[in-house]
């Protein structure tokens, strides 16, 4: 009889194709504003357009689900720089980034930290955290960061 350190795969393993994976649960988040200060002037800038955006977050390990985020944000102009801006979610994510900060900051301490190379940092991050990260943007990461080999 298997004492209580028996293996036993990942339920995904085997999967190769993301759509194969299980369906992310959605939480919302909203970053909508009425005025916000413009970050150029000061000058306090009304609302003009809301835009979602889909955030890759960790997931749900005991559900066995990946998570996304939803955040919906404000657009704002400014009446004296007839600029737009967007309300601030750079505690969330990085500009253009598909995944939270949390998300990369894990995938980067994987490799740098614990030595693994990308393509099983990408593993552990579904395999124990229900996040699919290719491995190349893995590299990607720790590339821009300028930590891997030291
Ligand atoms: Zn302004």
């Amino acid at each position: 009889m298997a004492g209580p350190g028996e293996y036993t795969a990942d339920v995904s393993e085997g999967i190769t194709r993301v759509e194969d994976l299980p369906i992310p649960q959605v939480v919302r988040r909203r970053r909508s504003f009425k005025r916000r200060k413009c970050p150029r002037c000061g000058h306090a800038a009304y609302r003009d357009k809301v835009f979602t955006r889909r955030l890759h977050d960790l997931g749900d390990l005991a559900a066995n689900r990946p998570r996304d985020l939803v955040v919906t944000y404000s657009q704002h102009c400014c009446s004296r720089c007839r600029k737009y801006f967007n309300a601030d979610l750079s505690d969330l994510a990085a500009p253009n980034s598909l995944y939270t900060r949390r998300v990369v900051v894990l995938a980067v301490r994987l490799v740098v930290e614990d030595g693994l190379p990308y393509r099983s940092a990408s593993w552990h991050l579904w395999r124990d955290h229900r996040v699919f990260v290719p491995f190349a943007t893995v590299q990607n990461w720790v590339e821009a960061g300028g930590k891997k080999g030291r």
